[in-house]
């Protein structure tokens, strides 16, 4: 089969848009897989390429003599259906329906090896162009290669990735349920459950109530939970909080203080969850300060790259045995763990169509950044056709 021409949004420099572009795609060579996307999630992670947090503006790149991260299709929170495989891929066959991973598993890299495929060396270069499989590109705009985000670049038509970067699933599951689980559903309850390691009968906090941060407190509802805080400068964030599992809620890490203190006889929280759109550094004093002696603070929200600052008490820590744990991808392998979320939702465990506050077409995704930015969505999601 010849390459493919297909639509994708595309950002050429940090302060810019989305642009839609028609871009050729190559057919897929060995162990690479062509899909066209069904949904994707509007994930505050691509905001982060586009406001410079979390990528590197062309000026600053060629003065420096990096190589440029744009032009770039975004998206990495993705599902779809197979249309056709490329030589020894065994997994996968076409119509086969897929859910993405921005963590592929290579299977032999030492992160792999010692179970946190999450870690997985091959999740190094997102945004570089060039396939996982042998660096070069499949994905072309006006004949100069272009990068894909995560090397998936959900936020277009068709992309041709690597079988390392999807995960079958069961083609009965709505395909807008399997985007929000491959990157905001599996970041926010592996954050609260397997990275906090909540307990049965804690008090859990959580910062920031949008896609991770919804999944941190379903998460924490089904890991038994007693208190369940969920905080939010939003009220009605706060309020659809309780839809998922929060109990109780406060506009800030200060205004939880007290509340927390109160219904822990004084002991602070057992464990704290930060999942906020941008993580500052600054956050982290209070957020020490709410969690008890011997608690966990799990930051899973990104910063900025530039923010290399944060204030805290080192007594917390050597004192009162306090843990600060970062969390990539909730610390969860997505071949395990996609099917073990598509398993709650189906028995209604989880709630993942009431994550989805407004979809978008393609054309629209400019809206639905700017619905992000104005606090309007718990999920956006891109739907095609
Ligand atoms: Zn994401
Ligand atoms: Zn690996």
């Amino acid at each position: 089969m010849r390459g493919v021409k297909t639509r994708a949004a595309v950002l050429h420099d940090v302060g810019e848009k989305w642009e839609i572009e028609t871009i050729d795609l190559d057919p897929p060579k060995a162990g690479e897989v062509l899909v066209k996307y069904a949904a994707a999630g509007l994930c505050h992670s691509d905001e982060h390429l586009a406001t410079g947090d979390a990528a590197v503006p062309n000026a600053v790149a060629d003065a420096k003599g990096w190589p440029r991260q744009f032009p770039i299709i975004g998206g990495h929170e993705g599902s779809g259906v197979v249309v056709e495989v490329g030589d020894g891929v065994t997994t996968l066959k076409a119509g086969d329906h897929v859910s993405t991973t921005f963590a592929p598993s290579c299977g032999r890299c030492h992160y792999c090896q010692s179970a946190r495929t999450y870690l997985c060396d091959n999740t190094a270069f997102l945004f570089q162009p060039g396939q996982i499989t042998d660096g070069t590109s499949r994905h072309w705009l006006n004949g100069q290669e272009l990068a894909f985000y995560s090397k998936l670049g959900c936020f277009a038509e068709h992309s041709v990735v690597a079988e390392q970067s999807l995960v079958k699933v069961p083609d009965y599951i709505n395909l807008e349920a399997i985007a929000l689980i491959s990157c905001g559903v599996l970041t926010g309850w592996g954050s609260a459950v397997k990275r906090a390691g909540i307990e049965v009968g804690d008090t859990v906090a959580v910062m920031g109530c949008g896609g991770l941060g919804m999944n941190a407190i379903q998460g924490a509802r089904l890991a038994g939970a007693r208190h369940i805080v969920a905080i939010d400068p939003v009220d009605w964030k706060r309020e659809k909080a309780y839809e998922f599992g929060a109990t109780h809620d406060a506009p800030s890490l200060r205004d939880a203080l007290p509340l927390v203190r109160e219904i822990t006889w004084g002991r602070g929280a057992e464990r704290l969850i930060c999942t906020p759109g941008v993580m500052k550094g600054d956050y982290i004093k209070e957020a020490l300060d709410l969690i008890g002696k011997g608690g966990v603070c799990v930051i899973a929200g990104m910063g900025a790259s530039l923010d290399r600052t944060a204030t805290l008490s080192v007594q917390h820590l050597a004192a009162w045995s306090k843990e600060l744990r970062g969390c990539l991808y909730g610390a969860m392998n997505p071949r395990a763990d996609i099917p073990r979320i598509i398993g709650l939702y189906e028995s209604g465990q989880i709630k993942l169509d009431e994550l989805i506050t407004r979809r978008y077409s393609l054309d629209d995704i400019n809206q639905g950044y700017e619905d992000l930015r104005n606090d309007r969505n718990v999920r956006g999601v891109l739907v095609f056709d």
